[in-house]
C-alpha cells in the first residue's frame, strides 16, 4: 500500500502518453519521482521523457497489472481513457487519482450536466435526445435554436450540430449518425473563461486566476491570464470549483470551462478531470504550475501557491506553426514549449508559446 505523502523516489503512473502526460512527467521528475506510463501509442510525446513506457491497449489486463505493480499512485492525462481501466487498477489495489467516477461522468455530457446541476453548478438548459420525438419535445420546451451534441466522444467541437429552426431538426439529428445525444440551449455568452482548480488529499482547494480562452474552428487558439473579472464572477468561480471538487471527492487538478454571460453570471460548459490546455500559462506565469500542482496533489504533498507572477498570453502552435521555433525562440519574452511530436498534421497541437508581460503596468 502507498503511504502519503509519497517520498521522492516513488513512482507516478500515468495512463496516456500525450503532451499533458509529457508535461506531468517533467514536473514529476523535477520533484524526484520516477514515472511509468501506459499508452497504446508507439513513440508518444510522454514516452520520450519518461523512464518506463508500457505500450499496450488501455484494457490490456497484463499491462494494467504491470502499471499497478510499478506505481505508487496512478493518474490519467486525458479523458478518452476508458473508466473501466481506472476501475480495474483500483481492483488491483492501486491508488488512482482522480478516481474512475470523475472520469466516467466527464465522458458523458448528459451525466456531466446532470451532476453539475445536482451539486449547484449552473449550466444551460439541456435535454436527453435519443429519438426524433425527444428532439421535438426539446424544441417545444426549450425553443430554437438548440445545439445538439453527442453524449460521448465529442472533442474540440466535433460531434455537434445547431438546430436553427424546428424544421431542420431531423437533418441535424441525422448528422450525428444516430448516436445518443443531448440538446443544449444557447449559452449567449460574451466570453469563454476557464478555471483551473486543484484539491489535495486533505481536502484543501486552490484555484488559479481565471483564464480567458479563444477558440478557432473548435480548437483552443489563445488563452490570456490572469483575466479581469468582477468580484462576483471570481467568487462564483470559486464556489463552483469547490462544489465540483468536493462532491467528486477529487484529488488532483481539474479544468472547468465556463461561459460568462452578459449579466456577468457564469455557466459551466464542461469539466476535464485533468490538467487543461487553458492552464498552460501557469508554466511560466505562476510559481507552481498546474502540472506540478497535480503531482503535488496526487502524491499527498501540500498544494503550491496559485497567484500569478506574470501576465501571460498562451498561444497554441498548431500543425506547421511549430516549424517557426527558430523565430519564436528568438523573441525575448516568449517561452516555447514543444511536445516532441514527429508529424505536424493539420489541426494537431504541436506545442505552445507563453508570451510574458509584467502583471502591472
Ligand atoms: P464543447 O465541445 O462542449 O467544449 O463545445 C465547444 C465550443 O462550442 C465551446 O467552447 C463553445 O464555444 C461552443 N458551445 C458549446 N456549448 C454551447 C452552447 N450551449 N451554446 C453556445 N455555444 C456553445
Amino acid at each position: 500500500m502507498s503511504q502519503f505523502p509519497l517520498p521522492p523516489g516513488s513512482t507516478i503512473g500515468i495512463l496516456g502518453g500525450g503532451q499533458l502526460g509529457r508535461m506531468l512527467a517533467l514536473a514529476a521528475a523535477r520533484l524526484g519521482f520516477d514515472i511509468a506510463i501506459l499508452t497504446p501509442e508507439v513513440n508518444s510525446p510522454a514516452s520520450r521523457v519518461v523512464a518506463r513506457t508500457i505500450v499496450a491497449a488501455y484494457d490490456d489486463p497484463a499491462a494494467l497489472a504491470a502499471l499497478a505493480e510499478a506505481s505508487n499512485v496512478i493518474t490519467y492525462e486525458f479523458e478518452n481513457v476508458p473508466a473501466a481501466a481506472v476501475e480495474r487498477l483500483t481492483e488491483l489495489g492501486a491508488v488512482t487519482a482522480p478516481g474512475a467516477r470523475a472520469l466516467a461522468i466527464s465522458q458523458d455530457r448528459l451525466a456531466e450536466k446532470t451532476f453539475l446541476n445536482g451539486v449547484g453548478a449552473p449550466t444551460v438548459a439541456f435535454a436527453q435526445i435519443d429519438s426524433q420525438a425527444d428532439l421535438d419535445r426539446a424544441l417545444r420546451e426549450l425553443g430554437a435554436p438548440l445545439l445538439l451534441k453527442t453524449r460521448q466522444g465529442g472533442y474540440d467541437g466535433k460531434g455537434q450540430a445547431w438546430v436553427m429552426r424546428p424544421a431542420a431538426g431531423a437533418e441535424a439529428l441525422a448528422s450525428l449518425g444516430g448516436q445518443p445525444a443531448i440538446a443544449e440551449a444557447p449559452a449567449d455568452f460574451r466570453r469563454e473563461l476557464a478555471a483551473i482548480a486543484a484539491r489535495g488529499r486533505d481536502g484543501e482547494i486552490a484555484l488559479y486566476p481565471l483564464t480567458e480562452s479563444h477558440h478557432e474552428n473548435g480548437v483552443l487558439r489563445r488563452a490570456n491570464a490572469p483575466t479581469k473579472v468582477t468580484p462576483r464572477a471570481a467568487a462564483e468561480a470559486e464556489r463552483i470549483a469547490a462544489t465540483v471538487l468536493s462532491n467528486l471527492d477529487y484529488v488532483g487538478v481539474l479544468g472547468l470551462e465556463l461561459f460568462e454571460r452578459d449579466d456577468g453570471s457564469l455557466l459551466v460548459n464542461e469539466f476535464a478531470p485533468r490538467v487543461h490546455n487553458t492552464g498552460h500559462w501557469t508554466l511560466d506565469g505562476c510559481e507552481v504550475d498546474q502540472f506540478e500542482q497535480h503531482i503535488r496533489a496526487i502524491a499527498g504533498w501540500p498544494l503550491g501557491p496559485t497567484h500569478a507572477i506574470a501576465r501571460v498570453e498562451m498561444t497554441n502552435l498548431i500543425g506547421e506553426e511549430a516549424n517557426e521555433w527558430r523565430r519564436l525562440s528568438a523573441e525575448p519574452e516568449t517561452r516555447i514549449w514543444l511536445y516532441g511530436k514527429a508529424e505536424a498534421r493539420p489541426g494537431r497541437k504541436m506545442g505552445h508559446v507563453n508570451r510574458l508581460s509584467p502583471l502591472r503596468g
